[in-house]
């Protein structure tokens, strides 16, 4: 299965999207993840694109877009993938058009007030990307990652201010693909209130999964 996973910062996409990689065989392809990849190993990429991560930002549309399609060729994406954060543009989603046909979008709707409450509450592990929250899903010893024991961080763009600048960019840059998507008839919506078990639940019965 070929899917966007669509939705503002901290609807909880990349929490559902490394559950259904899993239980559909498919890779988990995070624009964002990817960004930070190359942000901790400081190569060229990432040292252009840090200061953009850290406003919050969009990273511009062509290197988006090349990075997309460069992984998208791998072998492991041939026969399905979960996109994650991309596209969040207009055009982006027009070059994903040319890239490979889509079969769904899943619009993870939540609202703003829950959004701050999320991204606020949000600490990762830098070295897996897992992802813990303060109060929703806390790991098993306060500040540190359950498998590693490392410690946990929160991210640049999950505070106050950076957080404000992303929901505006996704309010005038993204929002508009709910309309582009649904117009061309593959946007499923996706109540993203609850607690993630159930909407793993959810989502599970819409795409057809196993429970797991
Ligand atoms: P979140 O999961 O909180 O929505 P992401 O991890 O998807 O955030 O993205 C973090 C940042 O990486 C974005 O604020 C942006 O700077 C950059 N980024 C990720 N995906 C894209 C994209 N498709 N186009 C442009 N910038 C992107
Ligand atoms: P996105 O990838 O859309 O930016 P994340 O998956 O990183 O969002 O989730 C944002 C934060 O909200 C994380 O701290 C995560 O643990 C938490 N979270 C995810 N799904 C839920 C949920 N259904 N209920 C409560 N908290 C959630």
């Amino acid at each position: 299965m070929k899917m966007v996973f669509l939705g503002p910062p901290g609807a909880g996409k990349g929490t559902m999207a490394v559950r259904v990689a899993d239980a559909a065989g498919i890779p988990h392809i995070s624009t964002g993840d990817i960004f930070r990849f190359n942000i901790k190993n400081e190569t060229e990429l990432g040292k252009k694109v840090k200061a953009i991560l850290d406003s919050g930002e969009l990273v511009p549309d062509t290197v988006t877009i090349e990075l997309v399609q460069d992984r998208l060729q791998k072998d492991d994406a041939a026969n399905g993938f979960i996109l994650d954060g991309f596209p969040r543009t207009i055009p982006q989603a027009d070059a994903l058009g040319e890239m490979v046909e889509l079969d769904r979008v899943i619009n993870f709707e939540l609202s703003d007030v829950e959004v701050v409450k999320r991204l606020s509450g949000r600490r990762v592990h830098p070295g897996s990307g897992r992802t813990y929250h303060v109060l929703f899903s806390p790991p098993r010893v306060e500040g540190k990652d359950d498998e590693t024991g490392e410690p946990l961080v929160q991210r640049d763009d999950d505070k106050e201010e950076a957080i404000k600048n992303r929901l505006n960019v996704y309010r005038e840059q993204t929002q508009p693909l709910i309309d582009y998507y649904r117009s061309r008839g593959k946007l499923v919506d996706l109540d993203s209130a609850p607690s993630p078990d159930n909407v793993y639940a959810a989502l599970a019965e819409l795409l057809g999964l196993k429970r797991a």
